[in-house]
């Protein structure tokens, strides 16, 4: 509430609330309106295989339609969402939608195809989380072994003996789990390989140019093969270039994702791109490789 002194129009709580916190208020007041009207929409980003070229799967990704303002990056209002307490339904939303979605797809054919779903630091340290996945997977009705969680390194750190339990709760519902951004947070490589995950996704700063930025190369080349080690299977995240694909097969990464083949989808657009079968590569490109 804005309050006045004296006769002067002076604002007495304007030089305490800079416009960022203004801002911030009214945009946390009109995220609690749009989950009531329904302005999030999940999109998908397909996953494919370096092996085969084909799709193995797809990330879950929250987008949120305002009506005056268009598309508002989840990277401004899900650390706000966070900061104010709406992470967890949100993210629950994600969740069931994508178990649902998934479904559908899976029931028109594409039984192997995995969603991957992103978990905030605050999800996954719910208490009764592992439970909420446990109900959703149950009326979804899709297998475990076609979800998984992704967390970033931030989520474990705090308490990695917590953390780890966490995880092993998770994995022995046969659900995947996957380290997010890697490189980018502060995870020591002890708890790499203390944890349970299954796939490790090189975070784009470091695929970005690897055709001709050589550091980002030797540490992709690096992780690949401390991942492989490990036994992680590894995607290259915000892969955008022909030669950026080239370096990554040719250094054994397994799988990637990236605008170069797509960008994240609405559901109907991902479900055709699915059957259009459209493939990262042909086999024709393949059999040269192995000529050479
Ligand atoms: P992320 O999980 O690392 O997701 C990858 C981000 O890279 C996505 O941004 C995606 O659109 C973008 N991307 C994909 N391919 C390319 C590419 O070739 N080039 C470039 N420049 N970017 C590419 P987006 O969708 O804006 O999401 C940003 C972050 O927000 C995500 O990073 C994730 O941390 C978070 N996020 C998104 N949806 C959810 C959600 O449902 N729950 C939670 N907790 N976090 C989410
Ligand atoms: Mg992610
Ligand atoms: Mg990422
Ligand atoms: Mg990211």
């Amino acid at each position: 509430k804005v309050k006045h002194r004296g006769g002067n129009g002076y604002d007495f709580y304007s030089g305490l609330l800079n416009v960022g916190s203004v801002k911030k208020l009214s945009l946390e007041a009109e995220l609690r309106h749009a989950m009531k009207r329904e302005e999030f929409q999940v999109y998908y980003q397909p996953q494919v295989s370096l092996k085969t070229g084909k799709i193995i799967g797809c990330e879950a990704l929250l987008r949120w339609k305002h009506p005056s303002k268009g598309f508002i990056s989840p990277g401004v209002f899900l650390p706000l969402a966070e900061e104010v307490g709406l992470i967890e339904p949100i993210g629950e939303g994600v969740l069931e939608q994508a178990c649902q979605d998934a479904k559908k797809l899976h029931q028109a054919g594409f039984e192997s195809l995995r969603v991957a779903v992103n978990l905030s630091s605050r999800q996954f340290n719910q208490l009764n989380f592992r439970q909420r996945v446990i109900d959703i997977l149950a009326h979804t009705k899709i297998r475990p072994q076609n979800l998984e969680l992704e967390l970033t390194e931030s989520s474990l750190i705090q308490d990695p003996i917590i953390a780890k339990k966490r995880l092993e709760g998770f994995k022995s519902l046969g659900i995947s789990i996957s380290i997010d951004d890697f490189g980018t947070g502060y995870s020591s490589l002890k708890y790499l390989q203390q944890f349970p995950f299954d796939i490790l996704k090189i975070d784009q700063c470091f695929v970005r140019d690897i055709d001709r930025n050589l550091n980002n190369a030797a540490i992709t080349t690096a992780i690949v093969q401390m991942s492989h080690s490990l036994s992680f299977k590894v995607v290259g995240e915000g892969v955008e270039t022909e030669a950026e694909l080239r370096i990554l097969k040719e250094q054994q990464c397994d799988a990637i994702q990236g605008y170069l083949f797509s960008p994240p989808l609405p559901f109907n657009k991902f479900e055709a791109l699915l059957k259009s079968r459209k493939v990262l590569f042909s086999d024709r490109d393949r059999a040269n490789q192995n000529i050479q």
